[in-house]
């Protein structure tokens, strides 16, 4: 049994109630079980101008599916949500990211963990830290103290 976080995130197509629905997809996976969810947040959005803000959270897993096997379940609740794979960091419906399994590291080219973009990322690292003030990565590093070096772009609690 692993501890694997996932990122979440949506900007097209009432992004909250994406962010609901997968939520319920994977309470259904087999093998996992959904330990908690974040909070969500309002994230100012990266990659092309012109996409609208970003809601973000964090998911908190149990599994004994393998980390391959994971990123195939999770793509398939992308493709399930209507996400489409055109302009790299463009809009999307959906985008699960695994950030963590576990203590391990993967450098795979369909999987690198820790998620090799985290550390820049305020609307990771605060849901996580949320989650989890103590979490460490593979490494040792805390998550806290990423969070505290990272940009601080505009990030924002909302209600559910
Ligand atoms: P970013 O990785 O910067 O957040 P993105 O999430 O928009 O970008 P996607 O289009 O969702 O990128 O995924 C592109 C590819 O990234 C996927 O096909 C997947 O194989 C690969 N990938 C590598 N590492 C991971 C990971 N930790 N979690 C999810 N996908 C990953
Ligand atoms: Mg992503
Ligand atoms: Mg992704």
């Amino acid at each position: 049994m692993q501890r694997v976080f996932i990122g979440l995130g949506s900007n097209l197509a009432a992004p909250a109630q994406q962010l609901r629905s997968a939520l319920k997809a994977l309470r259904k996976l087999p093998q996992v079980r959904l330990v908690r969810c974040s909070g969500f947040y309002r994230s100012a959005p990266v990659g092309p101008a012109g996409q609208a803000d970003y809601i973000n959270a964090v998911a908190e897993l149990n599994t004994d599916l393998p980390p391959l096997g994971l990123l195939d379940q999770l793509q398939a609740i992308e493709t399930a949500q209507g996400r489409e794979r055109s302009l790299r960091w463009g809009a999307r419906t959906l985008d699960l990211d695994i950030l963590l399994f576990g203590q391990q590291r993967i450098d795979l080219p369909r999987l690198q963990v820790p998620h090799p973009r985290m550390a820049e990322r305020n609307f990771v690292l605060q849901p996580l830290v949320e989650l989890d003030p103590q979490l460490l990565l593979p490494g040792g590093e805390s998550v806290l103290a990423l969070l505290q070096q990272c940009p601080q772009n505009r990030l924002q609690k909302v209600s559910e």
